[in-house]
């Protein structure tokens, strides 16, 4: 691959910090940028050695110079826990973080990817969920920072697209998972398998009958690669696994794969949680050649394997 440089923003998170070790493979410099929220230098720590990756401490509401020539813009907090802890910080992340980088994509002609989220759809009443479909979303509840503020998100990339031309890509990504989610990240596929490997119970929320589609964090890197280096398409495009499985589902395979004894317990269901979500992938399949490998079964076995070392 040729010489670029390319900035990924929220680098030092989960999804992130994949993205960093695929792109330093390829010789690229890339600038990691990251304020520490959600995301931990330990996640990017094996990288410290290499030339081609610098480390930038930043919060991304503030504006930054940089001279690049792509930019991955990850940061925001992702988890339904860590985005409403401080809701206001989430909106402006996602709009001012948002506006600041297609500011400096268009001030040095960088093409720019957002990674967007299924959460644009809201709690979905059409599926599986196409990219034509606009969504569902209640505009003021508990969720809202996080799907507005991914909404106004791609407004503005379209925005500045139509108006300064800028080079955009938008990614709807849905549930992945992986090595590197954070111990206390709550999302349900961490949250399930540490219970399970501490055997305390594993917690369902409502009855276990809502669904979601999960992806492998390695072939979510390649999607969004993928898209980063098409041409001609700028999405919005679903990333993610369209193998769709309930919560009890995933409880039960977790519970087979760890061996664990933990009971199941019931919690009541967070208000707005979609009861099904699930991306139609056509149009990455068409665009990007593209679609997941990874099968449940076995990224739940290397996720389990890394909070085995971890915890
Ligand atoms: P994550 O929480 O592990 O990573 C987010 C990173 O952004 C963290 O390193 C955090 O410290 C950083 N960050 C947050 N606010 C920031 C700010 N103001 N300035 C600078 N850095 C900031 O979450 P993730 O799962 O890796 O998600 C990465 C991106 O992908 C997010 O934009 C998320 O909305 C999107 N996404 C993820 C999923 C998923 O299932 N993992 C699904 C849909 C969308
Ligand atoms: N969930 C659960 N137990 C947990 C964490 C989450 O049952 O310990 C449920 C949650 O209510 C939702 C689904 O799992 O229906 C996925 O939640 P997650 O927070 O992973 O992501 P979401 O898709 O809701 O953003």
């Amino acid at each position: 691959m040729k010489e670029r440089r390319i900035l990924v923003t929220g680098g030092a998170g989960f999804l992130g910090s994949h993205l960093c070790d695929r792109l330093v493979e390829t010789g690229a410099d890339v600038i990691c940028l990251d304020n520490f929220f959600t995301g931990s230098k330990k996640n990017i720590q094996h990288l410290a050695e290499k030339k081609n990756l610098e480390v930038i401490r930043h919060d991304l509401v503030e504006p930054i110079f940089l001279e690049v020539d792509q930019i991955y813009n990850l940061a925001s907090p992702a988890s339904p826990v860590h985005y409403q802890y401080n809701p206001v910080k989430t909106v402006k992340t996602n709009v001012m973080g948002t506006v600041n980088m297609l500011g400096l994509a268009k001030r040095v002609k960088a093409r720019i990817l957002q990674a967007s989220t299924s959460e644009v759809y809201g709690n979905p009443q059409q599926h599986p969920q196409e990219e034509t479909y606009w969504g569902h979303v209640n505009p003021i509840g508990p969720r809202s920072c996080y799907d507005e503020g991914k909404r106004v998100a791609e407004t503005l990339m379209m925005d500045y697209h139509r108006q300064n031309q800028v080079d955009v890509k938008i990614a709807r990504i849905f549930n992945t998972y992986g090595p590197r989610m954070a111990v206390s990240d709550g999302r349900v596929v961490s949250n399930f398998i540490v219970q399970a490997l501490e055997n305390v119970p594993l917690t369902i929320y409502g009855d276990g009958s809502q669904t979601r589609s999960f992806c492998y964090v390695s072939d979510m890197v390649e999607g969004l690669i993928g898209l980063m280096n098409s041409d001609d398409f700028t999405g919005p495009v679903n990333l993610g696994n369209p193998t769709e499985f309930s919560i009890a589902e995933l409880a039960q395979l977790v519970l087979e794969i760890t061996q664990s004894k933990s009971e199941i317990v019931h919690r009541s269901l967070p208000q707005d949680d979609p009861v099904q979500r699930c991306p139609d992938i056509t149009l990455a399949k068409e665009k990007l050649k593209w679609e997941p490998v990874t099968p449940l079964r076995e990224g739940l076995e290397r996720t389990t394997e890394y909070f085995r070392q971890v915890l």
